[in-house]
C-alpha cells in the first residue's frame, strides 16, 4: 500500500536553508525563510514573550485540556487589536485559536468549503501554501494577477470579482503581502470592499503580518474597511510574526456573520479543528494573552515590534537610494511593506547570486528584507548589479 506513494518535491525554502548552512563562506547573506533577524542576523525570543512566559511558569497550575477552541482569553483578547474597540465591541465575531496562520487559513477555507463554497479566487503570486492547502481541500483556484509594474493590479482583482460564481470566495492578505511587498492602498480597500459586497463574495482575510508594514492600526485598516461593509467575512490570522512565535505555531481564526448565527456557525469550526488537530497547542497564545492582558508587557511588546518594523524600513530606503542595480529598479522597495519584496531575476541570475557571491534567495526572487544588514546591504546590491548587469 505504502510503497505506491509517489515521492513530493522537497520544500524549496528548506532545501534552501541546508545549502545555506553548508556553505562556507564567511560572508554569505541568507535572505531566505521568512522570519525576522536582528542586525546580527539572529531571530531572538522577544523580552516580553521572555516576560510573559516567567509568568506563566509561576501561575500555570494546570495542563488539562482546554477544548478545540483553544485559550478564549487569547482569542478575546486579539479582538480589538485585529478589529479595533469599537468594531470588536458589536458582538458579531467570534473566533477560535488556531495551530498558527496555517491552521487558520485551513479552518478558514474548510469551513468555507462545508458552507458551500467551490472555488477560491487569489492573487498570484501568493504564498505557496495558499494554494496547497486550497489542492489538499479539492477545492478549484481561480487566479488573478496579484501586481503589475510593482503596483497593485486593480483591473485584474476587479475582473476576477466580475467574472465570480455565487459558490466562490475571494482570499486576500491583510497586510505586507507575501511575497511581493505590494499592500493595497486604504482607497484600493474601500473600492474592494465596495465590489464584494455588491457580488456577494465571501472574504477570506489572512492577516499574517499585523505590525510589520507601517503599524499595528495601520495593517489592520484593510480588513476592517472589509469587515464593516460586507456581512460576512473570516479571517485568519498569525501571532508567529509580530510575537516572533513561530515555532511555538499561534494563530487563531474569526468569523464575522450574523449574531444568532454564530454558535452554529462556530460549531462547525469546533468540529473541523477537532477532526484535523483536536486542539491548539498552548503555551504561545498563553503567552501572548498575558502580554495583551498586562500594559507593561503590551508595551514592550509594541516596542520591540517598532524596533523590527523601523529596521525593515532603513533597509528598504537604503535598497531605493541605490537607484538601480544592473537592471533592478529598488526604488519601488522604499514604499512596499512587510518582510518581502520580489526581485525581477530570471532563475540562471538568481542561481549567479548563489554561485557566486553567497547570497541566497527562494527561487521565486523573493528575499527576506530582514536578512539585510548594515554590514550586507552594499554587497548585496553589488552583487544584483553584477548578475543582472
Ligand atoms: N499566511 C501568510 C501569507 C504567510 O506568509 C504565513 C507564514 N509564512 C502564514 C499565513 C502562516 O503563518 P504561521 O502558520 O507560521 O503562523
Amino acid at each position: 500500500m505504502l510503497a505506491n506513494l509517489p515521492a513530493q518535491p522537497a520544500d524549496a525554502l528548506l532545501a534552501l536553508i541546508k545549502l545555506f548552512a553548508a556553505d562556507d563562506r564567511a560572508d554569505k547573506i541568507d535572505l531566505g525563510v521568512g522570519v525576522y533577524r536582528t542586525t546580527d542576523g539572529a531571530t531572538p525570543v522577544f523580552k516580553s514573550v521572555k516576560g510573559a512566559e516567567k509568568v506563566l511558569v509561576d501561575t500555570q497550575d494546570s495542563k488539562s485540556y482546554l477544548g478545540p477552541e483553544g485559550d478564549m482569553g487569547f482569542v478575546e483578547a486579539l479582538k480589538p487589536i485585529i478589529f479595533g474597540n469599537d468594531f470588536a465591541a458589536i458582538g458579531n465575531v467570534d473566533g477560535m485559536q488556531t495551530p498558527g496562520g496555517t491552521g487558520g487559513v485551513r479552518l478558514a477555507v474548510a469551513l468555507a468549503k462545508s458552507a458551500g463554497v467551490k472555488r477560491v479566487i487569489m492573487g498570484t503570486p501568493s504564498w505557496p501554501n495558499h494554494a496547497q492547502i486550497m489542492k489538499d481541500l479539492d477545492l478549484g483556484v481561480v487566479t488573478f494577477n496579484h501586481a503589475r509594474d510593482g503596483a497593485v493590479d486593480m483591473d485584474a482583482l476587479k475582473s476576477a470579482v466580475a467574472d465570480a460564481a455565487p459558490t466562490d470566495a475571494i482570499l486576500l492578505h491583510g497586510c505586507c503581502h507575501n511575497p511581493t511587498g505590494i499592500d493595497y492602498s486604504v482607497a484600493q480597500w474601500r473600492e474592494i470592499a465596495a465590489l464584494l459586497k455588491d457580488k456577494g463574495l465571501l472574504p477570506i482575510l489572512d492577516l499574517a503580518y499585523q505590525g510589520l508594514g507601517d503599524g499595528m492600526e495601520e495593517d489592520a485598516q484593510g480588513v476592517r474597511i472589509v469587515m464593516s461593509t460586507v456581512p460576512e467575512a473570516l479571517l485568519a490570522y498569525s501571532c508567529d510574526k509580530n510575537f516572533g512565535l513561530y515555532r511555538d505555531r499561534v494563530g487563531a481564526f474569526y468569523v464575522m456573520a450574523d449574531k444568532d448565527k454564530l454558535p452554529a456557525i462556530m460549531s462547525n469550526g469546533a468540529s473541523l479543528a477537532r477532526a484535523n488537530w483536536s486542539m491548539p497547542p498552548d503555551h504561545g497564545a498563553a503567552a501572548v494573552r498575558i502580554i495583551l492582558e498586562d500594559a507593561a508587557l503590551t508595551q514592550q511588546w509594541l516596542a520591540e515590534l517598532d524596533d523590527m518594523r523601523a529596521r525593515m524600513r532603513q533597509m528598504r530606503d537604503k535598497l531605493a537610494a541605490a537607484g538601480t542595480a544592473g537592471s533592478v529598479d529598488m526604488t519601488p522597495y522604499a514604499t512596499q511593506h512587510g518582510l518581502f519584496a520580489m526581485l525581477p531575476l530570471s532563475k540562471e541570475q538568481i542561481e549567479a547570486l548563489r554561485d557566486d557571491h553567497a547570497v541566497y534567495m527562494a527561487g521565486s526572487g523573493r528575499i527576506n528584507i530582514a536578512g539585510l544588514t548594515a554590514g550586507n546591504i552594499d554587497k548585496f546590491i553589488a552583487a544584483v548589479a553584477d548578475v543582472s548587469a
